[in-house]
């Protein structure tokens, strides 16, 4: 009996419509981060990068500056040279996004960078066509 319900709930919610692309509760990437030895490997960086729609490089120096350590990329990972952990690191993830990705207007991520001037850019949102200036950290 209680099987058969939760088979019918999982049924009724697979038939639900998907309303993701236009909610706005969209979710910053958890970071999928080992530590091995003094470093620390971000296994998901290149799935990290892709949601952002952000060049891996402008992310890891964003990292590396926010840990103060160095950073190198390589086959979709990212490697600091340093011990973090993980909640660290996803608190600089998540300001990553809500700095340089989510609009603040609609709270999307279909944002891109426009130009960039004496350490400005432009965020432009294609979801609402929101306009605003973000510094360069
Ligand atoms: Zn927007």
């Amino acid at each position: 009996m209680d099987s058969n319900y939760e088979q019918l709930l999982d049924r009724a919610f697979a038939h639900l419509p998907d309303l993701s692309a236009e909610k706005s509760d969209f979710k910053i990437p958890e970071v999928d981060s080992i530590i091995q030895g003094s470093k620390t490997i971000i296994r998901n960086f290149g799935q990290i990068a892709d949601v952002a729609r952000r060049d891996e490089a402008d992310i890891a120096k964003h990292l590396s500056r926010e840990l103060a350590a160095p950073v190198s990329i390589g086959d979709q990972k990212l490697t600091v040279s340093a011990k973090v952990q993980a909640a660290a690191l996803n608190d600089k993830v998540r300001k990553y996004f809500e700095t340089y990705v989510v609009c603040k207007e609609c709270h999307k991520p279909d944002t891109h960078i426009e130009g960039s001037e004496r350490g400005y850019e432009t965020l432009v949102c294609e979801a609402c066509g929101a306009r605003y200036t973000v510094k360069r950290s």
